[in-house]
This record gives structure tokens, C-alpha cells and sequence, in this order.
């Protein structure tokens, strides 16, 4: 086994930034702009680009912030549901709770770990107002199905699409799907990162003006541009208590850097796990599923689970790993096992059969731009040591 002593400890993920990154952001603290300007701006237009036009892209200072606007913004309140999958980040349903209103929780997929929708179905009730379908480590849900059901009931579809950049579903963009908002996100170990933050996508006007407002104070500026050319330039409108959600120029100048450099990125991550599937796929592991012919997986994750028949424990296999120097982390804890969720909403594993399972054999190993192919041999020989 080799010798952490002699070998650098690799990390479960590290960002990918350079020199042009450096640069970038050195560029936004030299021009003396340093919150929301013409960096952010020219993002939010490229982003738009990415997709192909046809929506507006609004940045924020995280994925969390973004739904939070999303949900707002459709008018989430007391009293409505929103269902997500147990198998997912806090964030993706803390928001619901943020406007008073409450999350409903459904299990997921066996085989690919998204939100099931035939348990989505069974969830609806008068109250529910959005689904919000989570792409698990960047492998798209159902979202034809998601789509059908939404449709049928007349709920919102709102995307967590925080694994999903880019990931497509029967090849269109996850951006472009047709659901009300999409929500991206920047965090540090995200397919691209610009420290903290996240994009808003949406085709819909009134749902992008919202959270324009709602983004930054409440502040309105369509008041004076639409009625008053006359308007003096210190002159604003108040019009809802807003919050403070803008994404800073900084912060901008990166991630238009790491967006030019996306397709880079994907094509690094999928050279990764293709050899991750075909190295790992005679281990008793059950590898993540790919995704179907034509369509694009982004491989944020890569999360692998214990077959019936390994001789270790999960946790056995992390322990181990960490003493051969690799981290490795847990996607996720579902959030009925979080005393949070768990106490409020009196959940228990026995609800989520699927999801309970695959958390008890689940762990997730380094897949990131910038480790090496040496790097990866290195989790594939420890990988092979630990199960043989
Ligand atoms: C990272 C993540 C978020 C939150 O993103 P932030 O930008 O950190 O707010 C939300 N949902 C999922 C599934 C995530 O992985």
C-alpha cells in the first residue's frame, strides 16, 4: 500500500484556477469596480451565450441565494409544498423553509440516485407548488417524466442544477429545459467556480425581473429608467424588502475565465471517469450510471457504492483510503438521517428504502480537473488493494 509519508495527500476536490483566473481578478481590483459592474454583467451575457440565448441569466453569490430568489419569486409561501429528493444538499430545500412554506421529501431512483417520479406523483397534494428535481452528480433526471407531471398538475418545475454544467437531457442543455427556473452553482468544488456563487437561468420576463429586484435590496430600477429620463442619477425605488444577493465583480471576472474553459473541463472529467469505469468494473462496486447515448453527463461526482457481495464496510473503505492518503467524501447524508428534517417532518429510513440503502454503501471519489492521470492510478490501485 503506499506510504502517505512519502506521497502528497490528494484531496477529494481542488479547483481548477490559473493564471488567466489570477488575471482576471486582477483586472476587476485594478479597474476600481469591485462589486456588481461590467464583469458580472458581461458573465451574465456569455453564460446566455452558452446556453444558446433565448434566456436571462441572472449571477448571484450562491446556488442557495438562487433558489431562494427562484422559489420567491414564483410566490412560494406558508402553507405550500415543494418536493425534492431526500438524497440531495440542505440548500436545495432550506429555501422552501426560508418563505415558510414546507418540503416534502421523496425517495429516489435505485439504479441512478435521481428524485423518482413515480414517488414524486405520489407526493402531490392540493399544496404542492414546485418540484425541484436535483441532477445527481450531473446525470439529469427524468425530466420528460418531471415535465409530464408538472404539467398535468400545474406545478412549477424548478431545476437544482448545482452537479448539472453542463449535463444535457434528450439533448437539450439543462438552461434550456422547460421548466420555470434552473439554478447553477460556483462553490469551490462545482464543474467551474468563482469561489461562491451561482446563475439563475429562466426564459420566463416577469419571473427574471423578480429576482432582479429581489437580488439586490428591492431596489427598482425600471421605475425611473421606463417613466423619468429626467430622473437624477441618485434617485432609486424601494419596491419589496429585497436581499442581498449580487455576485461581486471579482467573483464575475473568474468565472468568465472558467466558463471560456468549460469545454475543457467536461472533456478532462469525462477522460477521468470513463477510466474510472472501465478500471473499477471488475471491484464488487456498483459504478455510477452514464449517461444515455447522446446525452452529456457532467461528472461533478463520482460516486460509487458497495456491492452485496464486498468484504469491507463503507466506512472501512474510507478509512482505508484516507490512510493511503486519498480523500474521499459522502453524497449525501439524505436529509431524513438530518435531525433537522428528520424532527420536523417525523421522517424515518423505512420511508426512503432506496435512498437509506445507497447512503449505507456510498462514498465518492476524486474526479477533478486538475488531479493527474498519476493521481487517479493512485485511487484506482488503492481502490483495487481495498476490495480485491
Ligand atoms: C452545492 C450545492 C448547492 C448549493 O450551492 P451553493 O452555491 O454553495 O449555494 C445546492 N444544491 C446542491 C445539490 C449542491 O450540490
Amino acid at each position: 500500500m503506499t506510504n502517505p509519508t512519502d506521497t502528497p495527500f490528494l484531496p477529494f476536490a481542488r479547483p481548477d484556477l490559473g493564471d488567466a483566473e489570477i488575471d482576471a481578478v486582477a483586472r476587476a481590483m485594478r479597474s476600481g469596480w469591485v462589486t456588481t459592474g461590467p464583469e458580472t454583467k458581461a458573465f451574465e451575457q456569455e453564460f446566455v451565450d452558452y446556453l444558446g440565448g433565448g434566456v436571462q441569466a441572472i449571477a448571484v453569490n450562491s446556488a442557495t441565494a438562487g433558489l431562494h430568489l427562484a422559489l420567491e419569486a414564483i410566490g412560494v409561501g406558508p402553507g405550500d409544498e415543494v418536493i425534492a429528493p431526500t438524497l440531495t444538499f440542505t440548500a436545495t430545500v432550506e429555501v422552501a423553509r426560508y418563505l415558510g412554506a414546507d418540503a416534502v421529501l421523496v425517495d429516489v431512483d435505485p439504479v441512478t440516485l435521481n428524485i423518482d417520479p413515480a414517488a414524486i406523483e405520489a407526493a402531490i397534494t392540493p399544496r404542492t407548488k414546485v418540484i425541484l428535481p436535483v441532477h445527481y452528480g450531473g446525470l439529469a433526471c427524468d425530466m420528460t417524466a418531471i415535465f409530464d407531471i408538472a404539467q398535468r398538475h400545474g406545478i412549477q418545475v424548478v431545476e437544482d442544477a448545482a452537479h448539472a454544467l453542463p449535463t444535457t437531457h434528450a439533448g437539450q442543455l439543462v438552461g434550456r429545459l422547460p421548466s420555470a427556473v434552473t439554478v447553477f452553482s460556483f462553490y469551490a468544488n462545482k464543474t467551474m467556480t468563482t469561489g461562491e456563487g451561482g446563475m439563475v437561468v429562466t426564459a420566463d420576463e416577469q419571473l427574471a425581473a423578480r429576482m432582479r429586484v429581489m437580488r439586490l435590496h428591492g431596489i427598482s430600477r425600471d421605475a425611473f429608467d421606463r417613466f423619468s429620463s429626467r430622473a437624477p442619477t441618485w434617485y432609486y425605488e424601494i419596491v419589496a424588502p429585497g436581499y442581498k444577493y449580487n455576485m461581486t465583480d471579482m467573483a464575475g471576472a473568474m468565472g468568465r475565465v472558467q466558463l471560456a474553459r468549460l469545454p475543457e473541463f467536461l472533456q478532462r472529467r469525462r477522460h477521468l471517469a470513463a477510466r474510472y469505469l472501465a478500471e473499477l468494473a471488475d471491484l464488487p462496486l456498483v459504478l455510477p450510471s452514464d449517461a444515455p447515448a447522446g446525452d452529456t453527463h457532467a461528472w461533478h461526482l463520482f460516486v460509487l457504492r458497495l456491492s452485496d457481495v464486498a468484504r469491507v464496510t463503507r466506512d472501512e473503505v474510507i478509512e482505508r483510503l484516507s490512510r493511503a492518503g486519498i480523500g474521499t467524501s459522502v453524497h449525501y447524508v439524505p436529509l431524513h438521517r438530518q435531525p433537522y428534517w428528520c424532527d420536523r417532518y417525523g421522517l424515518t429510513p423505512e420511508q426512503f428504502p432506496r435512498a437509506d440503502a445507497a447512503y449505507q454503501r456510498m462514498f465518492s471519489i476524486p474526479l477533478f480537473t486538475a488531479m493527474s492521470d498519476e493521481e487517479q492510478g493512485r485511487v484506482i490501485a488503492a481502490l483495487r488493494e481495498i476490495l480485491r
